[in-house]
């Protein structure tokens, strides 16, 4: 590990400031951070430590939705009767990865923050990386890329995003408070994780220095009939190869909302705008539902195409999606 300076935030304010020094970085749960420092994967000047920064508060919003602390760990999130009770998808989706030591210490905003598990990203040994080292080339092209992307890749990088809790914020139309010094911007989460293009080393469209306060949740129709659905090589501490977050409103049986997001297989949670609507209307548990649910997966998935050891994903992202539905559709509500 590199020297660096070590400055302790005590609130946002505070934080903001102490980021105006080039090369800083924020840190909390340093549950990936740590990690990268040490294996010499990133380089900073000065870490800025935020675990006394507050921003740790989980509570309900005016117009019925929760505002997650940015600082909140993500077994408190996961676990708080708020999100429990009105958002299972998200308890869900927590749960589902890392482990119970690592969720105890990863806070939300670390979640959203963490960097692709690419193996050739994680081990400087390898000299071909475009988002570790601009311009060296993508040794995963060529490699081992059964963990890779099947949507949204570019040539110059073909990395996943590793998160299951942004793949149900995504399907849940979470929108994430960043604070700057020029003040605050919200920004949705399907918007907040960017596509490599020619700059894979961009993970995220913060600018340099913004700090994330807070996820916000709209109140969400899916309380009753949502699932997460993880495929992923052991039953646990295993990144998805596919995952989807599914949630279905319903009245009288027939489907008034829909939503679905991907996990696994692109550099962030992938959705496509106006993919569910062909459920609208459907009665669940119909040969139409079943159809209906064939053509969200058609329209999730148009255009992907997988790599040398990774083209099984596409087949599998087809099956999740369809089983993921269907169970959101049996499940039965509420506390998980
Ligand atoms: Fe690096 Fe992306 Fe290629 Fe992995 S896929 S080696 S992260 S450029």
């Amino acid at each position: 590990m590199r020297p660096f300076f070590y400055d302790r935030a005590t609130d946002a304010e505070q934080a903001l400031d102490l980021a105006r020094q080039p090369d800083s970085r924020f840190i909390a749960g340093g549950t990936n951070l740590i990690d990268l420092l040490k294996n010499d994967v990133q380089q900073t000047s000065r870490l800025i430590d935020l675990n006394r920064a507050g921003l740790a508060a989980i509570e309900a919003t005016a117009d019925g939705g929760v505002r997650l602390g940015a600082l909140a760990r993500n077994s408190d999130t996961a676990n708080h009767p708020l999100v429990r009770q009105g958002y299972p998808l998200l308890t869900q989706a927590i749960l589902s990865g890392a482990s119970a030591q690592l969720r105890n210490m990863a806070t939300n905003a670390g979640n959203l923050m963490q960097r692709t598990r690419c193996p050739y990203f994680n081990d400087p040994a390898f000299d071909r990386c475009n988002k570790r080292v601009p311009g060296s080339g993508c040794a995963a092209l060529e490699g081992f890329s059964r963990s890779h992307a099947i949507l949204g890749a570019s040539a110059a990088c073909i990395a996943t995003h590793p998160s299951d809790m942004c793949v149900a914020l995504a399907a849940l139309d979470a929108v994430v408070l960043v604070r700057g010094l020029q003040g605050e911007r919200r920004i949705p989460l399907a918007e907040f994780h960017r596509l490599p293009g020619s700059q894979p080393q961009l993970d995220t469209v913060l600018a340099e220095g913004e700090l994330i306060t807070a996820i916000l949740l709209p109140p969400s129709p899916y309380r009753e009939h949502s699932h997460y659905l993880k495929v992923r090589d052991r039953a646990s501490y295993a990144f998805a190869l596919v995952s989807v977050a599914a949630g279905l409103a319903l009245r009288g049986g027939r489907i008034e909302h829909a939503s679905v997001a991907l996990g696994g297989v692109a550099s962030k949670p992938w959705r496509v705008p106006g993919a569910e609507a062909a459920l609208i209307g459907q009665r669940v548990g119909t040969k139409g539902f079943e159809r209906q649910a064939a053509a969200v997966a058609e329209a999730l998935l148009a255009g992907a195409h997988g790599y040398k050891d990774n083209q099984f994903k596409v087949l599998l992202a087809h099956r999740a999606i369809l089983r993921a539905l269907q169970l959101a559709a049996e499940a039965t509500g509420g506390v998980v």
